[in-house]
């Protein structure tokens, strides 16, 4: 069993722009995905989707499981993680299970210090105040942020605020964890530290992202989406060697394998 299932799922927002097309793909246990394709391609409303964050899917109940017919509703298909088809009686379960870092920190910051605010998760989950204070202390030493636990999150480097983040996803132990540009407007040096951080993570990770170089050295699997439709699902190496393909969806060949051109 997969730890998430999706299949033939549609999606089209409010406004009418359909931004996910008969999407279907599983992600294993453990697992490290790359998801890429260029602006506008459904990656974020993907990410959305798996943590239950597009509120009309859920009010609707069992249109949500529907299959067929994708194109005349809003949201049709099927979206299971960790054995659960999402649904609005057990979205708190399936956010226990998949943890969402949202590409800008500023969405996700809003204590008033580090500290309470990678705890407001667990301290979501009902866990004991040692327990709490356990995780937290674990997540900020994972993200190396422990020696500023105490200040203002905002008064931190864009760097050190996604490490936050990331640190408040984990002290919830998410079995999944959904990073949406993890690498973004981070410096070199901030930027090979969140990658040696996530290879040393064992959970589950779909990582929609264009720095392809980072997703060439953590992710052996690469679902590429472009107008919301699975366009690749193969190895890495396979489908970011493919120029073609890559340029036929608005990116280019990775600098790391241009040697033989
Ligand atoms: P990506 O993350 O790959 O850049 P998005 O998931 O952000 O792609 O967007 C997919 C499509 O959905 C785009 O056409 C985008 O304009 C549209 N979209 C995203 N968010 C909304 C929204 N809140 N309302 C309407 N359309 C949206």
């Amino acid at each position: 069993m997969p730890l998430v299932e999706i299949r033939n799922l549609s999606y089209r927002y409010p406004d009418g722009v359909l931004a996910l097309s008969d999407v279907s793909f599983a992600v294993d246990e453990g697992e490290c995905v790359g998801l890429v394709g260029p602006n506008g391609a459904g990656k974020s409303t993907l990410l959305w989707h798996l943590n239950g964050l597009l509120p009309e899917r859920l009010r609707e109940g069992p249109r949500w499981s529907s299959e067929g017919n994708h194109q005349a509703n809003s949201h049709a298909g099927v979206l299971r993680v960790a054995d659960m088809e999402l649904s609005a009686d057990n979205l708190p379960a399936v956010r226990r299970a998949v943890g969402l870092v949202f590409q800008d920190p500023d969405d996700q910051l809003f204590g008033t210090t580090v500290r309470e605010d990678v705890a407001f998760g667990p301290l979501n989950l009902g866990l004991s105040a040692d327990e709490v204070r356990l995780r937290v202390d674990a997540a900020l030493a994972v993200v190396g942020l422990s020696n500023v636990a105490e200040r203002l999150p905002h008064h931190l480097s864009v760097g050190e605020r996604k490490r936050a983040c990331l640190a408040g996803v984990l002290a919830c132990r998410p079995r999944l964890l959904a990073l949406d540009e993890p690498t973004a407007n981070l410096d070199p040096r901030a930027r090979r530290q969140l990658i040696r951080m996530l290879t040393q993570l064992d959970c589950a990770k779909l990582i929609a992202s264009h720095d392809l170089e980072m997703i060439l050295e953590i992710c052996p699997r690469v679902i590429l989406l472009d107008e919301g439709r699975v366009r690749a699902d193969d190895p890495t190496e396979s489908i970011l060697r493919d120029e073609p393909l890559l340029l036929a969806h608005g990116l280019e060949l990775p600098a790391s394998l241009w040697h033989g051109r």
